[in-house]
């Protein structure tokens, strides 16, 4: 009786199995065969040995059972040359052979499963099920292989996902900086159309092997310290030429052992941040730029020229140098802006701007300090020859003219410099005083420099003073106008009188006008002051035609800067008609310097005068430069030859011959002449002698209030 469950279980056991089934004996073979139809899914037959091994190679067989003594191939060659092609192959042989030599042989080419022939099938089914189930056995551990495999293979393939999902580049490469891998990001970068491209590849191979040699070297920093680079901003080239910034952390790349075999690096692509920050830093900047910038001429402003200034004095006595501060000023700038307005103005400046600048060496600095203003900042200054060499430089740079639109303006400037550390220790003082220096080269009849001195500190401080009191004076009518005689020598007539304006100050006492008419026109208040003096001498000798009295013209000195007003001419007629005043009672007197500063304003502005009926007369007359033919051109009626030359006569030659041709130049020009500051009976009967019979001067009267002066009117002319 077979053993039933034995069976059974060999039957499940192979019910998957291929059997190949090799035997010589044919009946044998088909009797053994049917039996074991039942227990595999299918049997193979061969008849010999050859004929086993070809159908063997031809199939796939779990299991070969063969005989051994065969014909063409015994079946102890045939599975030699099996075990030559597939070492693992389950070989069951059926021998009639029980010699232990024989059996070693077998076993020699692995061969362990033996059945005795004829098999009892008992025998046969224990065989086949232990075969079966190793084989199983080894089935499923290779299906259980290949399960592991494939879940493996999936997680790489999520790792993978991850890798090129995630925003940021990943690379990796190998201790030579070979690249090992990387992800698809990383690839866009460098213009690869896949990863695998770049395995082998250095940086030195990529589109960015401008930069490669860097990002070597910090593989190799990684590497050989062990120690991660992180968050570090570096550049790139991209695939389309562009550079992009990145931040990039590197760290060394490790085996199961913990040795380093690599770097890995991973980098964020900042560019657009790095712009933004670009934008926000340059809208500072902007700000910055703006705040310590002039905007119309681009240069420094006062805030930084006050920070440079600081830092050179700091750095003066280091060096043992000087400093130099050199405060500029357009001289007589107001003109430009009202006559040929603010555009033009600002023109100008923008213009001279940039001739300083170009004047100038690079290391200096220049500064606009608002309006016409400039201030120049010298370092290094180790002999004082170098501040003169700049300043003359300046000086002659303004010799070609300034050319705006149909304009060619001739400028000059008038400058004041300070030395650190002679003339002060603080910025703010070098400048004041800087500033002060200016002021006297204006005084001093502009286009001109000077260098402060502890004097001037003084002066301006009453002038400074000075220009607040004025202001105050006009409003509590401190201004007082003085007349002063003008006669016919020959005739001992009252021809009229020149009105002196005076200021009696309550806390000051007399301020003499040759103090305080300059400060006047320097801080603006000319213009009203000017017109104090014009309505005090109108309205008086109006007062005195309307009282019966003869007194002859009252004239009116006029300051260059008044007949700059634009409405001047129309002033003069509305004040005339106001008082109800007849031109002819009236004179101008105005200086030689504002006709010839600007020729064709000047005669235009003159002879809308004259047309109004107020006769003009050229004051200081001499101690300008006008020419015959320039004079010609001016309507004037009178010529007012100045007292320095009265001063010394008949005794100074050179004083003789000048009023000697001023006398005949104003006879052949059929201008009338008028001699000043004449004191004593010499001069009187000198000048009378060469033919200039008005005078005035002490010799008859010092200038004197109105009401002396009424009395001189009443009497004088009596006498
Ligand atoms: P100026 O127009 O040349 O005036 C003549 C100056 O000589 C006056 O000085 C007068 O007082 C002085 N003087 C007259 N006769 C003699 C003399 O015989 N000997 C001497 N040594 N001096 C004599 P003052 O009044 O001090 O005026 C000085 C200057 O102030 C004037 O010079 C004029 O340029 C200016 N000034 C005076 N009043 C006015 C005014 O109302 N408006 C303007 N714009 N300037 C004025
Ligand atoms: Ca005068
Ligand atoms: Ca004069």
């Amino acid at each position: 009786m077979s053993d039933v469950s034995l069976l059974r279980k060999a039957q499940q056991a192979c019910s998957d199995l291929h059997l190949l089934y090799v035997e010589d004996d044919r009946t044998l073979a088909e009797a053994t065969a049917k039996t074991l139809s039942s227990f595999f899914k299918s049997i193979t037959m061969a008849h010999d040995g050859k004929e086993g091994l070809e159908t063997y190679q031809a199939g796939i067989f779990d299991i070969v059972l063969t005989d051994i003594l065969m014909p063409h191939m015994d079946g102890k060659e045939m599975s030699r040359r099996i075990r030559e092609i597939n070492p693992e192959q389950s070989i069951i042989v059926m021998s009639a052979h029980e010699e232990s030599s024989y059996l070693m042989e077998l076993i020699e080419i692995g061969i362990y499963k033996f059945i005795q022939k004829p098999p009892n099938l008992d025998r046969l089914a224990e065989c086949i099920l232990s075969t079966a189930t190793n084989i199983n056995n080894a089935k499923m551990v290779a299906k259980l292989a290949n399960e592991t495999k494939q879940n493996l293979a999936e997680s790489q393939e999520l790792l993978r996902n991850i890798i090129d999902t995630v925003p940021v580049r990943i690379f990796w490469k190998d201790k030579d900086s070979k690249y090992l891998g990387c992800n698809k990001l990383f690839a866009n970068d460098a213009g690869l159309h896949g990863q695998d491209e770049l395995i082998g590849k250095t940086d030195f191979d990529l589109v960015w092997k401008d930069q490669a040699q860097g990002y070597v070297n910090d593989d190799k920093a990684v590497m050989t310290s062990g120690q991660e680079k992180i968050s570090y901003e570096e550049m790139q080239t991209q695939a389309n030429g562009n550079m992009i910034w990145l931040t990039t952390s590197k760290t060394p790349l490790l085996n199961q052992n913990s040795e380093i075999i690599g770097v890995l690096g991973t980098y964020v692509d900042i560019t657009k941040q790095k712009e933004t920050m670009a934008e926000i830093q340059k809208a500072k900047d902007d700000l910055g730029y703006q705040a310590e910038h002039d905007i119309l001429t681009g240069l420094p402003n006062r805030t930084l020229y006050f920070d440079r200034l600081h830092q050179a004095i700091k750095k003066a006595p280091r060096s043992d140098t000087k400093v130099g501060v050199i405060f500029i000023d357009l001289d007589r700038f107001k003109e430009i802006n009202d006559t040929l307005g603010h555009d033009i103005g600002d023109k100008v400046i923008q213009l001279l701007g940039e001739r300083l600048c170009n004047s100038l060496r690079k290391v200096d600095t220049i500064a606009r300090f608002g309006g016409d203003e400039f201030i120049l900042l010298i370092e290094h200054i180790k002999d004082m020859k170098n501040i003169t060499e700049i300043l003359e430089k300046l000086m002659k740079s303004m010799e070609t003219p300034i050319k705006v639109q149909e304009h060619s303006l001739y400028l000059t400037l008038s400058a004041g410099v300070s030395i650190y550390p002679d003339d002060g220790q603080s910025a703010e003082i070098l400048i004041r005083n800087a500033d002060t220096a200016m002021y006297r080269a204006k005084d001093d009849g502009r286009n001109t420099y000077h260098f402060y001195t502890k004097e001037m500190t003084m002066e301006s401080f009453s002038h400074m003073v000075m220009s607040k009191n004025i202001r105050q004076a006009l409003d509590n009518r401190e201004f007082v106008v003085y007349y002063q005689p003008q006669i016919d020598g020959k005739t001992r007539k009252l021809l009229g009188m020149e009105a002196l304006v005076r200021w009696i100050s309550p806390t000051e006492g007399f301020i003499s006008p040759a103090d305080f008419i300059p400060v006047a026109e320097e801080c603006g208040l000319i213009d009203k002051l000017g017109q104090y003096v014009f309505e005090e001498a109108a309205s008086q000798i109006v007062q005195w035609y309307n009282k019966g009295l003869n007194p002859g013209h009252v004239s009116v000195n006029l300051s260059p800067i008044e007949l700059q007003q634009e409405n001047f001419i129309q002033l003069l007629q509305d004040k005339m008609q106001a008082l109800n005043c007849d031109p002819s009672w009236l004179e101008l007197e105005i200086t030689e310097g504002y006709t010839m500063k600007n020729p064709e304003v000047a005669i235009q502005m003159l002879q809308g005068i004259k047309d109004l009926g107020i006769k003009l007369s050229m004051d200081d007359f001499g101690t300008g430069y006008s020419s015959l033919a320039y004079l010609k051109k001016l309507p004037i009626d009178k010529l007012k030859i100045d007292q320095a030359f009265v001063r010394e006569l008949p005794e100074n030659m050179h004083d003789i011959a000048i009023v000697e041709s001023i006398i005949s130049m104003a006879k052949s020009m059929k201008f009338s002449v008028i001699a000043e500051g004449v004191e004593t009976l010499t001069q009187h009967d000198f000048l009378i002698e060469k033919g200039c019979h008005n005078i005035q001067g002490y010799f008859y009267a010092k200038p004197m209030p109105s009401n002396e002066m009424e009395e001189f009117i009443q009497t004088f002319d009596n006498k």
